[in-house]
């Protein structure tokens, strides 16, 4: 098969059977064997029901529904799952990516070699209160995950090679990173294409609201700190915690020694404990004892972690 296309959707009933028609149209032109999974995010609505209908009409279509309403990741992870097709083309269900790009994105990663291709929408057609804080946010996405050549890490529309959907695992609201996760799985062949874009035709944004922002940027810090310091806790924290524990306890040495000499020769000193240093110190050494457990406690877990030997094993070549 050559193409799976990923579908998650969260009460979008009136875009599914115009984007249906719309994917199949493109596919048959194009001579594609292909599959379209819709994962129904626990909607409310009639998306099922349209869904399990377009299910018994046409082989290429497929269905798996949620009991409830978990988010965008939980229902790329399944649908990616599922794919069966040699290139993975995600996108939104609600008409705002259109399927024209699939065949330059299945080119892209077919002949030109990339890994993953993020749609880029150049030109947006969301309100202003989207568009600035997504710019903000790319920004960041960028520095953080060194991914230079990405615009819009969060588009819907993106194509991947099997390989890579197969070995990431998305999860809480990590959609946002797909790219960074790929890296971080060795991925590393990334590429953008621009796409249109269109405004949303039914129904209303599913993500609204401050906190995706906040939420968005903590997912970051997490990605970051477990791609950097993820298997080695101990390198950082026990570092950290050794560096200010011996600053602490050489200025301490350096007190107290003091202290003993003005003794021995006589001359008159202040108490140790009037002395700032003296506290300064005595704070260094109890906060570096405190990272230094950290990370004995970090490397503890990691160690009993399931997750402690995944690797990446993308060849094998084992004689017996
Ligand atoms: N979506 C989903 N589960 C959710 C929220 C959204 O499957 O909990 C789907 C939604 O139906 C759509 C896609 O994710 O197909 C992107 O959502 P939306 O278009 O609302 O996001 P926006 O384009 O406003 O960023
Ligand atoms: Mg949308």
């Amino acid at each position: 098969m050559d193409i799976s296309v990923v579908i998650p959707l969260y009460n979008e009933d009136e875009s599914i059977p115009e984007l249906f028609a719309w994917i199949q149209r493109v596919m048959t032109e194009k001579g594609f064997t292909y599959e379209v999974i819709f994962i129904n995010d626990g909607s409310t609505d009639n998306s099922w029901k349209i869904i399990s209908e377009l299910c018994e009409q046409y082989p290429e279509a497929k269905g798996i529904k949620f009991r409830r309403n978990y988010g965008k990741s939980p229902a790329l992870y399944c649908g990616f799952k599922e794919a069966q097709g040699d290139v993975v083309i995600t996108m939104d269900a609600d008409l705002q990516d259109s399927p024209d790009e699939i065949p330059k994105l299945y080119h892209m990663i077919k002949e030109e070699g990339y890994d993953l291709v993020s749609g880029y929408k150049q030109k947006r057609y969301d309100p202003i209160s989207k568009t600035i804080p997504t710019k903000l946010f790319n920004a960041t996405a960028r520095k953080v995950s060194g991914i230079k050549n990405l615009h819009d890490f969060n588009c819907g529309l993106k194509a991947y090679r099997k390989d890579v959907v197969k070995n990431i695992e998305v999860y809480g609201e990590m959609h946002r990173y797909i790219p960074y996760l790929a890296k971080n799985a060795g991925f590393d062949k990334i590429g953008e294409k621009v796409v249109h874009h269109q405004a949303r035709k039914y129904g209303t944004s599913k993500f609204m609201g401050l906190n995706r922002f906040v939420n968005g940027y903590l997912d970051l810090l997490t990605l970051w700190f477990l791609s950097t310091f993820g298997k080695k806790p101990m390198h950082v924290f026990g570092f950290l915690g050794s560096i200010m524990f011996f600053i602490g306890f050489v200025a301490a040495a350096i007190i107290g020694g003091h202290k003993l000499y003005s003794l021995a020769a006589g001359t008159p000193d202040r108490l140790v404990t009037d002395s700032p240093y003296f506290y300064i110190s005595l704070t260094m050494m109890i906060i570096g004892t405190q990272l230094f457990l950290t990370g004995f406690i970090g490397d503890l877990i990691s160690r009993s972690s399931q997750n402690r030997n995944d690797y990446q094993i993308e060849e094998e070549i084992l004689k017996k």
